[in-house]
């Protein structure tokens, strides 16, 4: 039988985190999400975060502690694009996008760690984007953020691997939500034209990923980037 766990997926109010938390409720695990506006799906505890302030993380995290119990798995999803050329990027274009997708998942598996030290147990998975390793123009702020999960991921597991935690990272290819439905229709068909399996991926082929890391069968994945891509990143 599986072991029911509480998880927290930050980002859950549409999109590939709603998604998520959809697929760990329907395994029978208690999900909290964190979102902005909005909520998660039903069954799940929606609690209110910015996930650029430490501490309304905190007191979300506590909330869910007091609800759900400790949180055992962590989904580090929130992220944003503010795509341009280099040369047109301003500072703030590249450190908001840093603050949300890296200082983000940076503050919110901290404060996971607490209770999962004292567990010893714990799944922590950053979701990343193919683009992490491929690189993308016009995308040197997301790539840089998402590439450097996987510094993030790879160094969690060497200082917290020997105390039943494991952390992995998730490059999701061409998804079908609200970020990619804001490209220009002409570039949406050329990266279709550019994925070998020929279509983008619905967000929940990236959220059975995602229930499949946490569960037993993946105890023995950690430092890993596991693509769902239909082949757009070979090589990762
Ligand atoms: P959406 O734009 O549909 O949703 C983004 C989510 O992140 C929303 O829930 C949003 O909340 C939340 N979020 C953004 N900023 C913050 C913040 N400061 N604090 C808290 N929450 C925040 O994106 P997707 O579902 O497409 O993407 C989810 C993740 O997957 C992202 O990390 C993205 O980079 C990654 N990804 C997506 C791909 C795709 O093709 N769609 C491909 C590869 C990776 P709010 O509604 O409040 O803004």
């Amino acid at each position: 039988m599986t072991t029911q766990r509480t998880v927290l997926v930050t980002g859950g109010n549409r999109g590939i985190g709603f998604a998520i938390a959809e697929e760990f409720l329907a395994q029978g695990h208690r999900v909290a999400v964190t979102a902005r506006s909005g909520s998660g799906p039903d069954g799940a505890l929606t609690v209110t975060a910015d996930v650029t302030d430490s501490a309304s993380l905190d007191a979300a995290f506590t909330a869910v502690e007091a609800e759900l119990g400790p949180v055992e798995v962590v989904v580090a999803n929130a992220g944003i694009t503010r795509d341009t050329l280099l040369m047109r990027m301003s500072d703030d274009d590249f450190t908001d996008v840093i603050d949300t997708n890296l200082t983000g998942a940076f503050r919110t598996v901290k404060r996971a760690s607490k209770g999962m030290l004292k567990a010893r147990f714990g799944r922590v998975i950053l979701i990343s984007s193919v683009v992490g390793l491929l690189g993308s123009a016009g995308q040197v702020n997301y790539s840089a953020s998402k590439s450097a999960l996987v510094g993030f991921a790879r160094s969690l597991t060497r200082e917290l691997g020997g105390r039943g935690i494991t952390a992995n990272v998730v490059a999701p290819g061409f998804i079908e939500t609200d970020m990619t439905a804001a490209l220009p229709e002409d570039q949406q068909s050329a990266y279709r034209a550019s994925i070998p399996a020929g279509r983008f991926a619905t967000p929940q082929e990236v959220a059975r990923v995602v229930t499949w890391l946490a569960g037993a069968d993946a105890a023995y994945i950690s430092g890993a980037v596991i693509p769902v891509d239909g082949g757009l990143g070979m090589g990762h």
